[in-house]
């Protein structure tokens, strides 16, 4: 009998942000294709019956060509065998889900799509930026900053008035924020680097747009990161204050900072 293939959206990390049914699926996997980003540590719990296969490491393969994970996905199925394919996030976010869906179609297969929490939003808001807020931002734009931004897109979203959400950013950062700034966006717009989201490890830089590359640069800023542009950033400061253990109060600048965020939502009638 033929398998199937449920592709699976894992969340920013955590195992109890998988939504239910992608718990469900895994658990029920006979075959789970994974890689780096999403819920890998508690793998083995989610899913105790499953041979695990790190796509982000097939042997002979420096990088993993799309097409041989298309092709371990198609031999499973084949082979009769309910395959988890998880990603990082929602699939269709940045994960060449479509991708895998139309190969695995193609080849007869049926595929399940299962939605995942997008880092997108969730990692900003898990340091207290909310992508849109009553009274200051009612859009928000994901880009991808795998592939330098052309000049017409960085003209672009500088007009947007928009929260900007860069996924794929760090190594793009100097080009993008110089773009934004060359095309009229105010070098006083807050903006935030949030490293390694719902880690122990992870770590928020906030910084005027202005000052962002070169602190990144200064705290050594890396991969994955979720880069957010726009009011929204002080959008809560009492919150961020009382919450954020990462916020180190006693440095001047940072308190200096906050004061004024503070003041400025409150001009604005938020707080
Ligand atoms: N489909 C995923 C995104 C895949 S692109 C999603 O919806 O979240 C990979 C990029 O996502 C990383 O380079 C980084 O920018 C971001 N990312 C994913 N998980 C993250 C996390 N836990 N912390 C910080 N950034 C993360």
């Amino acid at each position: 009998m033929m398998g199937a293939v449920s592709l699976i959206g894992g969340g920013p990390g955590p195992a109890d942000l998988l939504t239910v049914r992608a718990a469900r699926r895994l658990a029920q996997a006979d075959v789970v294709c994974f890689d780096r980003l999403g819920p890998t540590e508690e793998l083995r719990e989610l899913s105790p019956h499953a041979e695990l296969i790190d796509v982000g490491k097939l042997p002979g393969y420096h990088r993993v060509p799309q097409e041989a994970i298309n092709a371990l996905l198609i031999d499973h199925a084949r082979a009769g065998r309910q395959v988890a394919r998880l990603k990082g996030g929602d699939p269709f976010v940045f994960g060449r889900g479509g991708e895998e869906v139309n190969a695995l179609t193609a080849a007869g297969i049926s595929v399940e799509i299962i939605p995942g929490i997008s880092s997108a939003i969730s990692v900003p808001q898990s340091v207290g930026i909310p992508v849109t807020h009553r009274g200051i931002s009612h859009t928000f734009t994901v880009m991808s900053g795998h592939v330098p931004a052309s000049e017409d897109q960085l003209r672009h979203l500088a007009g947007l008035d928009t929260t900007l959400v860069v996924l794929m950013g760090m190594g793009t950062l100097g080009h993008t924020i110089a773009g934004l700034l060359r095309h009229g966006l105010s070098p006083d717009t807050p903006a935030a680097i949030i490293e390694r989201g719902f880690r122990a490890s992870q770590r928020t830089t906030r910084a005027p747009l202005r000052d962002l590359v070169l602190e990144a640069h200064r705290r050594g800023c890396a991969s994955p990161a979720v880069i957010v542009v726009g009011e929204v950033v002080h959008a809560m400061p009492q919150w961020v204050a009382a919450m954020d253990p990462q916020l180190p109060v006693p440095e001047p600048d940072l308190d200096c900072q906050m004061t004024q965020h503070a003041t400025h939502a409150s001009a604005r009638g938020i707080v």
